[in-house]
């Protein structure tokens, strides 16, 4: 079985070891990623792994809710160039937590910047979103017009409902088979909306990704194989277009 691993962030490995963690994943089949941007700083070296491992690593160029102090003036025009520098790339993480942060500015306006440039580029959003429910509400009709996926998961079955009911895509990580409700959520996303990720190395490990699928397989009484192949199918539709 051949996986898709759609929000690793290779760069907060503290050993640095890339050719060894991408060694790892091939043997667990996971042969391509989506490497995810947190902040600025990770923009460069994030295309350094592109360049570096072409056809297995697509990167992802944004600014994270958590990281809105390290912002500098200009991001947005920053971001733009980037990905217009790399027009295969998609725009993320960004979104709203409001379990970290409760207030809602600068994090809705950036989150609204992240948007603007994925309605110019025609290039998908990786959206983080806890405790953001009622806060989405007004964001749907431009996310509507855009691709984008709700990385990994975690909230309501009428969070899930309102996301793919607006076009989305919801991406499973690891730690979403410890949940309540793990397998009533799971049955409830569309096939052709579902997708995997490690969320690595925070929420779990690429190679963790077999496991994961075969259990979602489970919950949903289909095939893994079968589930596999569709899961992959979804994703190259959600990267490229
Ligand atoms: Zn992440």
């Amino acid at each position: 079985m051949q996986f898709i691993d759609t929000h690793i962030h290779l760069q907060d490995y503290k050993s640095n070891d890339t050719p060894q963690i991408l060694a790892s994943m091939s043997v667990a089949g996971v042969n391509k990623m989506i490497c995810v941007a947190s902040r600025e700083a990770d923009w460069a070296p994030i295309a350094e792994y592109a360049a570096a491992y072409s056809g297995r690593v697509v990167p992802a160029f944004g600014v994270h809710p958590w990281h809105l102090a390290a912002a500098e003036a200009g991001w947005p025009q920053r971001l733009l160039a980037t990905m217009q520098k790399f027009p295969r790339a998609l725009i993320g993480e960004c979104g709203l937590d409001y379990l970290k942060n409760p207030v809602p500015e600068p994090q809705e306006q950036v989150f609204a910047e992240h948007i603007a440039i994925a309605e110019k580029t025609g290039r998908p959003l990786l959206i983080h979103a806890v405790k953001a429910q009622n806060q989405l509400e007004k964001f749907w009709p431009r996310l509507q017009k855009v691709r984008f996926v709700l990385h990994s998961f975690a909230g309501s079955a009428e969070l899930l409902r309102r996301a793919v009911g607006f076009g989305g895509y919801v991406s499973l990580a690891p730690t979403f088979l410890r949940r309540g409700k793990a397998a009533e959520l799971a049955a409830l996303i569309p096939e052709n909306r579902l997708m995997f990720e490690s969320d690595a190395p925070y929420q779990g490990k690429p190679v963790d990704i077999p496991q994961l699928a075969k259990q979602i397989a489970a919950f949903r009484q289909v095939d893994a194989v079968e589930l596999a192949e569709r899961v992959c199918h979804n994703t190259e539709e959600f990267i490229n277009g």
